[in-house]
């Protein structure tokens, strides 16, 4: 069964540039707690600009669709995030290249992005970032298929709360140290709506 349409690659791009708008100011304000404040921004603004460009390009193929937000991503965002989120879909795109989206290059794509993360920012799991999230997300969905991946949003939010014990090792947060743990992670937040965004359009039902 295809999972991942041209038109829902799409379709997941909006649902994401929504709620990067709704919650840019809650993205700011833990970017302010523990690094420069920007990470809100960086996010609506980035996915405004990957909806603009998907929305007057046609596609051929889901890939191409992740491959067009992942350059946007790059050129476009300033902060650590574009890179990072640009890597991201770009191992997606590449692993989708030529297929159908079924549940298995989707887990594959899902695999490659987190491999692409942890060599882009040389982050381990447990470090507060983003890549907790990706990682976890990718454990769960190996283990499950597709009807039972609404329990993905469980498995972010219960990562993002473990980000809040942690002390920052990688990115601006390891400037603090210890004085970074009581707040969680402003990449892990970002991530969970990439996530909230993909349950919305795989249409996961709680
Ligand atoms: P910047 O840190 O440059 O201001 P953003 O504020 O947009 O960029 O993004 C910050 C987020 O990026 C962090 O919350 C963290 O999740 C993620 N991040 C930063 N550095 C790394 C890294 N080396 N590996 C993985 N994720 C990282
Ligand atoms: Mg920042």
């Amino acid at each position: 069964m295809i999972i991942l349409t041209v038109d829902k690659a799409k379709d997941w791009m909006k649902e994401i540039q929504k709620r990067m708008f709704d919650h840019k100011d809650q993205l700011t304000e833990l970017d302010q707690a523990i690094g420069d404040g920007d990470h809100g921004i960086n996010m609506a603004r980035g996915f405004h600009e990957v909806v603009a460009k998907v929305n007057h390009t046609s596609y051929d193929s889901a890939a191409d669709v992740l491959k067009s937000a992942a350059m946007t991503l790059m050129a476009k965002v300033g902060g650590a995030s574009g890179p990072l989120y640009g890597t991201a879909f770009l191992k997606m795109s590449l692993a989708m290249q030529g297929k159908e989206v079924d549940q298995d290059v989707f887990k594959q794509a899902i695999n490659d992005a987190v491999e692409g993360l942890q060599a882009r920012g040389k982050a381990d799991f447990g470090e507060k970032t983003m890549y907790d999230v990706w990682k976890q997300v990718a454990n769960f969905l190996q283990e499950e298929d597709v009807q039972d991946w609404h329990g993905i949003l469980e498995v972010c939010q219960a990562t993002i709360e473990d980000t809040r014990e942690m002390a920052a090792t990688k990115g601006r947060a390891s400037y603090l140290k210890e004085r970074s743990k009581g707040h969680v992670d402003p990449g892990s937040m970002s991530s969970f709506y990439i996530f909230e965004a993909l349950a919305e359009v795989l249409d996961l039902e709680e």
